[in-house]
């Protein structure tokens, strides 16, 4: 499977929905909320778990 993000076909980690490359995978879990590409990881990850989780669940806060 080719990373969902950089398109790499290195090894990948499944997450959810998606795969990406362990590049990608250390960037996202690194990544801090001032970096610009946080939006952009933040709106795919939303996406993706839309996808995956029902909108009911997206809207109960986890504690
Ligand atoms: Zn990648």
């Amino acid at each position: 499977m080719y990373c969902n993000i950089c398109g790499s076909r290195e090894d990948n980690i499944s997450l959810f929905m998606i795969s990406m490359c362990k590049n990608c995978f250390y960037d996202f879990a690194n990544i801090s909320v001032m970096d610009e590409d946080y939006d952009r990881y933040k709106n795919l990850i939303r996406i993706l778990l839309s996808n995956y989780i029902s909108p009911k669940a997206l809207l109960t806060p986890v504690k």
